[in-house]
């Protein structure tokens, strides 16, 4: 495990704390698999792991994230 797994995994814990405490919309939790890879809340496929090195919170892969927000 490095640093940045490491890292991820307190960003998760984090991210599940505020999410039990202040009730984040559901479209910001990150959602996982029973391996725990993080996986897109749009299409289910895995969220690569170069992608969650730069946007350690993503919740969407680079094609959602992108329709996401050209949505908004
Ligand atoms: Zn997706």
């Amino acid at each position: 495990m490095d640093a940045a797994d490491e890292a991820q995994k307190h960003e998760a814990a984090f991210l599940d704390a505020a999410v039990r405490a202040r009730r984040i919309a559901p479209t910001e939790e990150q959602l996982r698999d029973e391996s725990g890879a993080v996986i897109c809340v749009d299409c289910d496929e895995l969220i690569p792991a170069a992608r969650l090195k730069s946007v350690p919170d993503a919740v969407r892969c680079v094609e959602c994230q992108a329709a996401w927000e050209a949505s908004l």
